[in-house]
């Protein structure tokens, strides 16, 4: 029996539920009424329900379609401003004792080359990746409780943080590492992480299991009250995310919400974040073996969905996704993406190391950050390296409230601004630098509170001329 506020994964993520929710969207799909009252009810900016949600995905009115992506495009804008905040995967280890056959760090794959990072080696990975410019990381690792136990991943994250070379520091530490205890979350939390990532895979239990055959994550309500767990834990920010390409998109699409509308519900927060993950080909993985591939239409839509449904929710697209991938889905929804990443472990520091194949999947985005930071600002967005907000107590709830009445716009752009002249004094390009000055010009000048621009000013001078960094509202 469905029920959102349970915590045992079948009830909260009922199969028939969304089976029932396929049917109706199905039948409605061409419900001009029922579709025109769905997309009012979408333009409080209070969200949808997985219903609701999943008849608007199902549309087939070309007009209503279009009404939809303008929809997404404007809470896009209302909630995020034009502000793209960017990150950089870090790959620690590719140990594993899973068996997901989607990956190929799978148990049975001999012929990867396994590796873990020593703390000598992050710091070289970290010095590389503050030398790009980046200032937030998500931490990736296989799960082996051997090889990578929780106090590895600890003591790793220490390490991160301690280093200051020149100019650069990672703010923020993200992690997305396999499901774990309520008692490691904790740790985890003590450490000073951001974001707490998991991506649930699939929601079909049956297919689920299949594709994870054997290892730990095959229990599937393990996996999907990791969240549960996490909250538990005291992580108020988590970060969900399907792996589109595995199973039906309308059915991960209709269990990504009830995911969210479960945390809601139980825990009055719902997803910092949410991830949209496409399949890639990797080293033994043929993605034409898996008959769910999305075609980039659907995806857009999917996008578009998402951010209607969960107008509060940060949207992350990675560079699994070409660069013509990613501009067309940005205004659709996107807040962060990745740049200049390696899904190989050490492929910072020795980009070599990704021809020893340690790579997880294929990168479909090779540009450099500098690359990314100035195609960003040549459409009309601020590449933001903020990251205040956790540094500032703004989590969970508090996060939420702000984010929902629209108030966190009045720290965001400034601070998006201050870390971008950070990137351009430190890091940036001769080019991307004039066009980065420009905009903070610009953009400087629409701070509509006279204090806070002032203030904005002289921070930007003192970064200007070396007299400090990391300001933030
Ligand atoms: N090991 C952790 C776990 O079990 O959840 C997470 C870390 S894993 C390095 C990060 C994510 O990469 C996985 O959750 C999965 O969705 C994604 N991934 C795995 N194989 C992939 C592939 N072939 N193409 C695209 N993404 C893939």
């Amino acid at each position: 029996m469905y029920n959102v506020a349970s915590k045992k994964a079948e009830e909260f993520i009922d199969h028939q539920e969304i089976i029932d929710t396929l049917a109706y969207a199905q039948s409605n799909k061409r419900n001009e009424v029922l579709i025109d009252a769905i997309i009012k009810k979408a333009k409080l900016r209070k969200g949808l329900t997985h219903r609701e949600a999943s008849v608007l995905l199902a549309c087939e009115l070309e007009e209503k379609n279009q009404e939809i992506y303008r929809l997404a495009e404007q809470i896009k804008i209302d909630f995020y401003g034009n502000r793209i905040v960017m990150f950089a995967p870090l790959y620690l280890s590719n140990y594993c004792i899973n068996g997901c056959t989607y990956c190929p760090y799978h148990l049975k794959n001999k012929h990867i080359t396994r590796k873990k990072l020593t703390q000598d080696e992050i710091r070289k990975e970290v010095i590389a990746l503050q030398d790009m410019g980046h200032k937030r990381l998500a931490l990736e690792t296989g799960e082996d409780p051997v090889n990578n136990p929780i106090e590895y991943v600890l003591e790793s994250i220490k390490t991160i943080y301690s280093i200051k070379h020149k100019n650069g520091a990672i703010r923020r530490v993200n992690v997305n590492i396999a499901a774990t205890t309520v008692e490691n979350y904790r740790k985890l939390k003590e450490a000073g992480i951001g974001t707490y990532i998991l991506f649930q895979e699939t929601y079909h239990k049956e297919s689920y299991e299949q594709l994870h055959p054997t290892g730990p994550k095959h229990d599937y309500a393990y996996h999907t009250e990791a969240m549960d767990r996490a909250m538990e834990g005291g992580i108020d920010d988590v970060g969900l995310g399907v792996l589109f390409g595995l199973d039906k998109y309308r059915y991960e699409f209709a269990g990504l919400l009830m995911h969210a509308e479960h945390l809601e519900a139980v825990y009055g927060i719902g997803p910092h974040t949410i991830s949209v993950p496409r399949l890639r080909n990797a080293d033994d993985i043929d993605i034409t073996t898996f008959k769910n591939g999305i075609s980039d239409d659907i995806f857009a839509k999917i996008v578009a969905c998402i951010r209607i449904a969960v107008p509060y929710t940060g949207m992350i697209i990675s560079t699994r996704e070409s660069q013509e991938c990613r501009e067309r889905v940005l205004h659709l929804g996107i807040s962060q993406v990745s740049g200049a990443s390696k899904t190989s472990v050490g492929g910072y520091a020795n980009p070599k190391d990704e021809e020893e194949n340690s790579e997880q999947f294929d990168v479909c985005d090779r540009r450099t950050l500098d690359e990314v930071v100035r195609w960003l600002m040549e459409m009309g967005y601020i590449p933001s390296f903020c990251t205040a907000c956790y540094r500032a107590g703004r989590t969970g709830d508090r996060f939420m409230e702000l984010c929902k009445s629209q108030q966190i716009q009045n720290c965001c752009h400034p601070n998006a601004l201050l870390t971008l002249k950070e990137f351009l004094v430190d890091y940036a390009s001769g080019g991307t630098k004039k066009i980065g000055n420009e905009m903070i010009l610009k953009e400087t000048a629409n701070i509509s509170n006279e204090n806070v621009r002032q203030k904005v000013i002289e921070h930007l001078e003192a970064i200007e001329n070396g007299r400090g960094n990391d300001y933030r509202f």
